[in-house]
Formats: structure tokens, sequence, C-alpha cells
């Protein structure tokens, strides 16, 4: 079973969303926790939140997306602060649809070096996972762009290893992403999941974020494409939701489409995909 969406709006509801995602086609979707800007998050309406459970029995795993301008690894206190907060609230929320993931960029260092960066996130995931929460917080894989953290299987590991509660830890992979950060998944796509295995296990890759790139492999820019409008181009991409690695997990498209486009990317995808 393929399961796959993209990003929605979530400024009319749960129930929205789930109508949204019925029109264009898809059985998962993303989206924002709170505002891009980061800061305010709408109020949960149960008779909201359950109609959509009512409605999207057949869905796969969401995957929520902490705001983009959250930095856990910040040198700023306020800002780790404010990650803190916003991420503890995000999951609190996020037990209104239980069971979900709940996906976040791990941040970005500025000059404090990798390593304290890298602690700077434990620390603050120490702070906010529990073991009651059902939601499993994914580490979204990074291009490298700036000082970001996470452009390595490396570093990801390095954060779960600091990690107290690992059982709620996950990652999302970006394809665009790792092919930024010089992962070959167009010529060596084996190599690239050994690798994932090996350095972080593949039972901790829980979610695809699907996207062409429009940049070389290993350029560290995280410009996204349209699937077959990039240099990876759709038949490696196809190829790569096939994949028994990744067949089962929710795959979400954040090309740059508006839903029409999404819902031909979709049909595309579904085409090509064997069940
Ligand atoms: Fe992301
Ligand atoms: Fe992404
Ligand atoms: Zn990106």
């Amino acid at each position: 079973m393929l399961y796959i969406g993209c990003h929605l709006s979530a400024s009319k509801g749960y129930a929205d969303m789930g109508r949204q995602a019925e029109k264009i086609g898809a059985n998962t979707f993303a989206f924002l926790t709170r505002n891009p800007r980061g800061s305010s998050a709408k109020a949960i309406n149960p008779a909201d939140v359950e109609k959509f459970l009512q409605n999207s029995k057949s869905f796969g795993k969401l995957v929520a997306h902490a705001p983009y301008t959250l930095n856990p690894c910040a040198s700023d206190e306020k800002i780790r602060d404010f990650a803190r907060f916003a991420m503890a609230d995000d999951l609190k929320r996020m037990e209104y649809i239980p069971n979900n993931y709940y996906n976040f960029h791990p941040g970005s260092h500025v000059k404090q070096g990798n390593e304290k960066g890298i602690e700077l996130i434990a620390e603050i995931l120490n702070d906010v996972l529990t073991p009651e929460q059902s939601t499993i917080v994914l580490l979204e894989t990074m291009s490298g762009k700036g000082s970001e953290v996470g452009k390595s299987f490396e570093e990801l590991r390095a954060i779960i290893d600091r990690v107290n509660l690992k059982n709620k830890i996950g990652v999302c992979l970006d394809t665009c992403h790792i092919w930024d950060g010089g992962y070959d998944i167009v010529n060596n796509p084996d190599g690239v999941f050994e690798e994932f295995d090996k350095i972080i296990g593949l039972e901790r890759l829980k979610a695809i974020h699907l996207n062409d790139s429009l940049n070389p492999c290993g350029s560290h820019k995280d410009r996204h494409a349209k699937i077959g409008e990039g240099h990876i181009g759709a038949d490696a991409l196809v190829r790569f939701i096939n994949r028994s690695e990744v067949k089962g997990l929710p795959v979400i498209l954040e090309t740059p489409n508006d839903l029409d486009g999404y819902a031909r990317e979709i049909k595309f995808l579904r085409e090509n995909y064997n069940d």
C-alpha cells in the first residue's frame, strides 16, 4: 500500500485537511503544527478532531512538521527556550491525534560547531520527550546548507545516542536533502540504504519526504524541484518508493506545487508503484 500525500494547510482544522487529502488522492499528509512564523498555535476543537478520526481510518501515519523557524541548537538561550516550549506544547497537542509522527529540523549550530549543536538538540529532546506520549518524534535528514546539523547519518546517530527515550525517536528521510548532502540515491541507492542501516538502523526510518532537487548531488543547497524536473529524476524517485526499505512508510511530497500539481504527482507515483 502506498501512503502518499503532501503538506496541507491546517488553518481550517483536521476534518478539512482530511477532505483536502481525499480530493487529491492522498491517504496521508503533513501539516505545520503552528503558524509558519513559529509562534501561535490554533486551539484544538475536539469535535473537529473526532470527525477527522472517523473519516480517516484508511489513512497512513500523518507526519506533522514543527515550524521551520525553530532552532533547538541556537546559541541564544531564549531561542532554545522557545523551541523547547513549542515542541513540548506540540507534543501535547499531537495526543489529540495519537500514534502519528512529529518531524523537526535538528537546527543550525551557527558558529558553535556540530558537536555543540548535537548536544543542545539532544538536551531539548530529553526535556520534551515523555514515556507516555504515543507520538514518535522524527529527526529530518538535512542538506547541510549553512550550519545545519543532521546532514550526515553520523550526525543523526550522534543525536539519537544522547537521547534517553530512544523508542520515541525516528528519522524522516528527505530525498532532496540527502542528495544535496552527498548521498547518491540515483547511482548507488543500495549503498545509501546500507549506510543508513549500518549507522542509524533501518528500524528508525519512519517517513519519507519525496522531492526532486534543483542541484547536483553534494551541493548542500536545499532547493526542491517537482518530481522529474530536477537532478534526481522521476525514474530514480519511482525506484526509491518501490524499495523494500520504503514500502509502507508515509511518503510526503514537498515539491513546489499547488494542490492540482500534487494530485498529478500522486497519480503518477501511484501508477508507478508495485503493490
Ligand atoms: Fe522539513
Ligand atoms: Fe523535508
Ligand atoms: Zn528542504
